[in-house]
């Protein structure tokens, strides 16, 4: 039988990915499998990136709570991992009466969920801090503990912070079914073999609904994917005038469609919320791109169609869970239990937004959850909660790049010009606690390719350095694991095909 952990987290995406970090603090053996190439590539690596107040939530249900315990974390949090992080606050926008009686009902919730500090504004104050704002805006709710984060970063270093305390991290391993003996759960049947552990996690995002149903847990629940698309803007082309959200009025559809800054610099503007019948499907359509223009548009006239350069899609998981909560009558809440009917499972579902800015919360309720169970949980005396930022060549001063430079000359060859990213970055990635094997595994770490030219200057080095640096040819690269290689013959070879075929050689 192969070696016994504690516990098994599935899915390492930024709750998974968090719940191990979590974890990693107690004296357990803990096992992270992803069934992706990296981690990070399922719902944590396509949202909007806003920590959000938590206003929006439905009073008492699990999104509040986790939403507006998990915002007081994030700070601290951050700091730890070495990631970026802005506190700037968000508004809501409204142009009518009707819509500004609309932020009074959510100043209202954001007070009953205990959000601090919210206020509704006028229109010449809004339109003084955020002057691009629609010229017709008559009021808008601001809630200062709104804030920015960077969604890839932050499940890179929670894994690798977690892998730094001893995790193991299975990536390419995909659960399968649970192993059981009665109701209890023993372990996990898995693409790369059986893992056995007293504990399991289901962290699986979209897919947790189909793995809860493997050990026979809430054959009613189910995630219908919901896709939301995005543009992303220029950051040589646009700018807001501060770095902030601007959320309009929300509807029945959503929080609708926002235009933000991301902490790289650029203007996001999305996304819509369609559902979708696949949960691979993360496509932006044409009449997508449509919706989410004119929504953007409305609010901010001076974007112009020639500022985007780039496109993304992602899927929320969005459940049917009634909240636990008997006092509310809600059916879209977070799942966030140990189960009656089996034993060995902590059971997370439905983690839609909030989830990003919740997902530290929902680790810490996991392991309120594992301590209820009786799990006798004893600190690690060495944990680190510290992970170390490699550097980043732009955020340094001159001298800084010199020092960098003279240290080691890779960081003097500029791959990607224009996110100004050093060979010396890529290296660094690529030998990393988590291993950047793909192209789109080095650009998300260092945010090669994400430029106006869209990987076309870079990518061809990227591939150069991926082949010499993992011992691969270069036809083997990918950009995000199997079946999407970038090479596929040498050009050379197929030209001496040819002529071999014309009898010319
Ligand atoms: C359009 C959009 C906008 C959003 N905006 C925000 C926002 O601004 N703020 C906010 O707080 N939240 C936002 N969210 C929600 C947020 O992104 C999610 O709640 C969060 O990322 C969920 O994280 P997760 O770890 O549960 O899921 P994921 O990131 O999807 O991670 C689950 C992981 O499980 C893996 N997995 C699945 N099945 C298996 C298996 N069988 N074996 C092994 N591994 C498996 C997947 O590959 C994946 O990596 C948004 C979501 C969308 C779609």
């Amino acid at each position: 039988m192969s070696k016994e952990y504690d516990v098994i987290v599935i899915g390492a995406g930024i709750v998974g990915s968090l719940v191990a970090r979590y974890l990693s603090k107690y004296q357990l053996e803990i096992l992270l499998i992803e069934k992706e190439v990296d981690v990070g590539m399922g719902t944590s690596s396509a949202n909007s990136a806003a920590i959000h107040a938590g206003y929006d939530a439905v009073p008492g249900s699990n999104k509040a709570l986790t939403n507006v315990m998990a915002v007081d974390m994030w700070p601290q949090l951050s700091q730890e991992l070495g990631i970026a992080y802005e506190r700037c606050g968000d508004y809501v926008v409204a142009v009518d009466d009707e819509e500004m009686r609309v932020l009074e009902e959510l100043l209202e919730r954001g007070k009953q969920n205990g959000v601090p500090g919210m206020e509704i504004i006028c229109g010449d104050e809004i339109r003084k801090r955020e002057p691009l704002l629609r010229p017709d805006v008559v009021g808008a709710l601001w809630a200062p503990t709104g804030g920015i984060s960077d969604p890839f970063a932050a499940t890179i270093a929670a894994a690798e912070n977690a892998v730094m305390n001893g995790v193991t991290l299975k990536l390419s391993t995909a659960f399968e079914d649970f192993i059981m003996e009665g109701s209890r759960i023993i372990g996990v049947r898995t693409n790369q073999g059986n893992f056995y552990a007293r504990w399991v996690v289901n962290a699986a995002g979209l897919y947790a609904d189909e793995v809860m149903h493997k050990a026979g847990v809430r054959p009613e629940f189910t995630i219908r994917p919901r896709r939301g698309e995005y543009l992303i803007l220029d950051k040589a082309d646009f700018q807001l005038t501060n770095t902030t959200i601007l959320f309009p009025t929300p509807s029945s559809k959503g929080k609708g469609i926002l235009v933000a800054s991301t902490l790289h610099g650029n203007v996001i503007v999305g996304p819509n919320a369609n559902f979708v019948d696949s949960k691979e499907n993360k496509d932006v359509t044409k009449e997508g791109a449509e919706e989410i223009w004119s929504g953007g548009k409305k609010l901010v006239p001076a974007i112009e169609r020639k500022y985007i350069i780039a496109e993304f899609g992602g899927l929320r998981a969005t459940g049917n869970a009634p909240s636990p909560n008997p006092d509310i009558n809600y059916n879209q809440d977070f799942i966030i239990e140990i189960p009656e009917n089996v034993q060995g499972l902590v059971n997370l579902g439905g983690i839609e937004s909030p989830g990003f800015t919740a997902a530290p919360a929902i680790a810490i309720q996991v392991i309120e959850l594992l301590k209820g169970a009786g799990e006798d949980l004893k600190a690690k005396p060495n944990w680190n909660p510290v992970r170390t930022p490699r550097p980043v060549f732009r955020h340094l001063n001159r001298e800084e790049q010199a020092h960098l430079i003279g240290k080691d000359p890779a960081y003097g060859r500029i791959v990607c010009r224009c996110e100004m990213v050093t060979e010396g970055e890529i290296l660094a990635e690529i030998h990393s606690p988590i291993p950047a094997t793909t192209y789109d595994a080095i650009k998300r770490r260092t945010w090669t390719g994400t430029g106006r030219c869209q990987g076309g200057f870079d990518m061809p080095r990227v591939v150069a350095i991926l082949s010499q640096e993992l011992g691969i040819s270069p036809e083997a690269v990918t950009k995000k694991g199997q079946g999407s290689e970038f090479l596929f013959r040498r050009t050379k070879d197929v030209v001496k095909d040819h002529l071999t075929v014309e009898g010319l050689l």
